[in-house]
């Protein structure tokens, strides 16, 4: 028997979830169940590996099992950006390749296209808006690099439009940045309503039980999966557990476990809405990958998301009061006509990456298979490695499914691992500067 030895621990700060107010009581696994499939992890990669498995087999019985709520983790508390391509520019190196940079694209964008397909067909209230994202620089250093992302879409043959200061005033009602790109194809949504629809329209084959952390798996197979008040055998696992993965002993120095964190505010009054201008609804994305992630939504509130901490035990509580005055800060750079907008929550997600940027998704084990490790932008990666792993599972492979079928490479044994994505991401963020 597998004791899981890592386990998520979830926090209320999340304000996506928090701002949907009272949720539905949970259903939690009891009694000792059989299943033709079982899924671990309601995140992206998880719920799109439980619905394909029951469309593709109507008949078969999949079991999806949640240790917290079902939008409280980190597909909840992401910055609902589902973007179509690279988010973190490399001004260099990006289309050395345009070949493999185009698939990668086309891979995005089946998950983009899956998603809408079922949020329209579902009917799931998600804000889903294709406002496309922003790519801002607040620097002479960001203008470079943003200048750099142009010339790398020009060769993947990618659209988009440069904006001026000026015209990021008009968008934004800051005049912190001072050039911007649009990449129009990207969607912005609520998260954590977004994930809540996806796991509530599951086809009939599909039963989700939530706060059920999985403690211990018998693994096969028959598998038997054990939670504190039930069980559930069946003959095929899919572990799809992310910033967790690792303790379910068979990713063991692989995965680098790092925590992201998001603030938001409180809504703005219609006075300091009145005294902001610009549009409702808005995604900026950093000129530097260690920079800040901005949305402002249609309630008026603002999002701020930047730093990445590397945490053993994919802790998204420890340190909170630091990246909150971090948070505050990155704020009032880009907002100092609001001194006294406060957040009111802020929290942190855990993500699972890897050495060589390469995801986990196929077979793992005799009767186990696995999809995580997206490098951080999992809404549209996530979903279509979920999806088709399902595929493959059922022998249908997409000709795609090579793309996402990685192999990550193993880390530098601890504690140098550690040390490394430490000095890394401290290197990363004095780089981001004024980004920041
Ligand atoms: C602040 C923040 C901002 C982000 N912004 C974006 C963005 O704008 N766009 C984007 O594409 N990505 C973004 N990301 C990344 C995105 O959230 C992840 O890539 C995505 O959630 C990965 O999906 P997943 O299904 O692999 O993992 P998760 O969403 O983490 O799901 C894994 C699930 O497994 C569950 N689990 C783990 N262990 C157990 C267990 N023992 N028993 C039962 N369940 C278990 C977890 O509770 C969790 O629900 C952001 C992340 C954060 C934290």
């Amino acid at each position: 028997m597998t004791a899981v030895s890592l386990r998520p621990e979830y926090d209320r700060g999340n304000g996506w979830f928090e701002i949907l107010g009272t949720q539905p009581e949970p259903v939690v696994l009891t009694g000792d169940l059989d299943a033709d499939h079982v899924v671990i992890g309601a995140g992206y990669g998880g719920l799109a590996a439980a619905r394909r498995l029951a469309e593709l087999d109507p008949s078969a019985s999949v079991i999806l099992i949640e240790a917290d709520r079902v939008g409280n983790n980190a597909a909840g508390r992401c910055s609902g950006f589902i973007i179509d391509h690279a988010h973190n520019i490399r001004a260099k190196g990006f289309a050395d390749d345009t070949e493999n940079a185009k698939r990668q694209i086309a891979l995005n964008r089946a998950g983009v296209d899956w998603l809408d397909e079922i949020v329209h067909r579902e009917g799931i209230e998600c804000d889903w808006r294709r406002e496309g994202k922003i790519h801002a620089a607040a620097s002479a250093k960001g203008e470079e690099t943003l200048a750099g992302f142009a010339e790398s879409l020009d060769a993947v043959e990618e659209d988009y439009l440069m904006y001026d200061g000026v015209e990021l005033k008009r968008r934004f009602g800051t005049d912190f940045y001072r050039s911007g790109l649009h990449a129009p194809h990207s969607i912005l949504v609520q998260p954590a309503e977004l994930v809540i629809g996806l796991a509530n329209s599951m086809p009939e084959n599909v039963q989700v039980f939530e706060s059920s952390m999985v403690t211990d798996v018998d693994f096969g197979p028959p598998h038997t999966i054990r939670t504190a008040s039930g069980s559930v055998r069946s003959p095929s696992l899919v572990i799809a557990a992310n910033g967790f993965g690792e303790g379910f002993g068979l990713f063991k120095n692989s995965l680098i476990p790092l925590i992201t964190w998001g603030s938001m505010t409180r809504p703005l009054s219609d006075d300091e809405v009145a005294a902001l201008g610009g549009q409702e609804n808005y995604g900026i994305i950093p000129a530097h990958p260690a920079g800040t992630t901005v949305r402002r939504r249609p309630d008026n509130r603002i999002l701020i998301r930047n730093q990445y901490t590397f945490s053993r035990r994919s802790s998204v509580t420890k340190g909170i009061a630091a990246v909150k005055r971090a948070h505050e800060k990155s704020f009032r750079n880009r907002y100092p006509m609001f001194p006294n907008v406060e957040f009111e929550y802020s929290w942190g997600g855990a993500l699972a990456l890897s050495r060589n940027g390469e995801g986990v998704c196929g077979k793992v084990a005799d009767g186990v298979w696995a999809t995580m490790a997206y490098q951080g932008t999992g809404m549209a990666k996530g979903t279509i490695s979920g999806k088709y792993l399902a595929e493959h599972m059922l022998g249908d492979d997409d000709p795609l499914m090579g793309l996402v079928a990685g192999a990550p490479s193993r880390n530098f044994p601890d504690p140098f691992n550690g040390w490394g994505v430490r000095m890394n991401s401290r290197w990363r963020r004095w780089q981001a500067g004024l980004e920041e």
